[in-house]
């Protein structure tokens, strides 16, 4: 008997193999003449590619998106989309290239069509991250929110398998939280179960065999059906734990959220029963945040995080962060208990509830 508000996002989603070929006509379905084509320097090459595929609908390359969208790479991009008259921007990328492409639909409204190469969700959602003068601000805006996605399974061949699995756990943590979330709904738990159904199927078949066409579909699959969650509900403690101590330390996103992820759901287990029963149940194991840890110890995935830089003393400065401002958790924010759940992810501990 549970009442329940459930928004759709407008997103036109193109998923398949070979599905690249549809950029041409799907940036004549938004009437673009001359698109801007964002990448990160690693993928230069493949925006050319790209951009040579939309002909004269493309109006240049800006392939300097960096990681946590710097406001000073923004200022650049937004300059060159001016001088070339752009009235669009497709890119081509992870959550870098997508957020440079975010950040200039915030500031022109220009349409935004988005070739995901990793699992991390951001096409996906109306959430918009940008790193000014050492800060990550973080904002939901229906503005920045894509227009089309072409989800192409062959455009993620290329992500190495360690990337794979890590950016795989960022998008099982979209799930995870959804699943706990003070708004979720009947439909976001479908999802959200199918997504780590789904990635917890890949992610094995993929380290064995990157090249394997039907493990990267379920994985792009299941990264769509979690970036879809993060959209549309709020997220608590893992994604805040991974915002303070990503952002404040530098740390590698992906990395950052397959290290916390299991603490955080150990943390919130007591109080979060039906949510942590639906992860274990997509995952074929008896407990989520266990089952979690120890797939990513069977994958080589970083388990601790002063394996990726964080510095001992900077525990104690990341708690005094993570409980400055108040935000939904199932299980309130208990200082003792969140100093412990971070020494045991920076130490790379199994989870316990703390
Ligand atoms: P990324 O986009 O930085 O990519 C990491 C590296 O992998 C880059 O060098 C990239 O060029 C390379 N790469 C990407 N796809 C590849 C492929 N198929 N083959 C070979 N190399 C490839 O990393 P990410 O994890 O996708 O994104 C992280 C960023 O996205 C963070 O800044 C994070 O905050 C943001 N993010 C935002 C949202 C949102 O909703 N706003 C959601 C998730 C992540």
């Amino acid at each position: 008997m549970r009442s329940f508000v459930h928004t759709s996002l407008p997103t036109r989603v193109v998923f398949g193999a070979g599905t690249v070929a549809a950029l041409p006509e799907e940036v004549d379905r938004l009437g673009l003449r001359r698109v801007l084509v964002v990448a990160t320097p690693a993928q230069a090459a493949d925006a050319t590619a790209l951009a040579d595929r939309l002909g004269a609908r493309a109006g240049g390359v800006f392939a300097a998106a960096a990681m946590h969208v710097p406001y000073d790479v923004t200022l650049r991009a937004l300059a060159a989309a001016e001088t070339m008259d752009a009235d669009g921007v497709v890119a081509f990328g992870g959550g870098s290239a997508t957020g440079l492409a975010k950040a200039i639909a915030l500031r022109t409204d220009l349409p935004q069509v988005i070739l995901p190469t990793t699992y991390a969700g951001s096409e996906m959602t109306p959430i918009h991250g940008e790193t000014r003068d050492g800060r990550k601000i973080t904002q939901r805006t229906p503005r920045v929110q894509p227009e089309t996605v072409i989800y192409d399974v062959d455009l993620t061949l290329t992500l190495p398998a360690g990337m794979s699995v890590t950016s795989g756990f960022n998008a099982i943590a979209h799930a995870a939280e959804a699943l706990y979330a003070p708004d979720t709904t009947p439909v976001i738990n479908l999802l959200a179960e199918d997504a780590i159904a789904s990635l917890g199927r890949a992610l094995p078949r993929i380290v064995a065999d990157p090249a394997d066409a039907s493990a990267r579909w379920d994985a792009l699959y299941g990264a769509w059906l979690a970036g879809s969650c993060l959209g549309v509900v709020s997220m608590s403690l893992h994604h805040k734990l991974c915002h303070v101590v990503g952002g404040s330390f530098n740390l590698p996103h992906a990395e950052t959220h397959t290290i916390l992820l299991p603490h955080a759901l150990a943390y919130n287990a007591p109080a979060a029963p039906g949510a942590m029963a639906a992860i274990a149940r997509a995952l074929g194991a008896e407990t989520a945040p266990e089952a979690l840890f120890d797939l990513a110890g069977r994958f080589g995935a970083p388990r601790a995080l002063r394996d990726i830089g964080m510095a001992e003393p900077d525990v104690d400065v990341a708690v005094g962060l993570v409980m400055q401002d108040a935000y939904a958790n199932p299980r309130p924010l208990e200082r003792d208990a969140i100093r412990r759940l971070l020494a045991a992810a920076w130490a790379g501990d199994r989870p316990a509830p703390g």
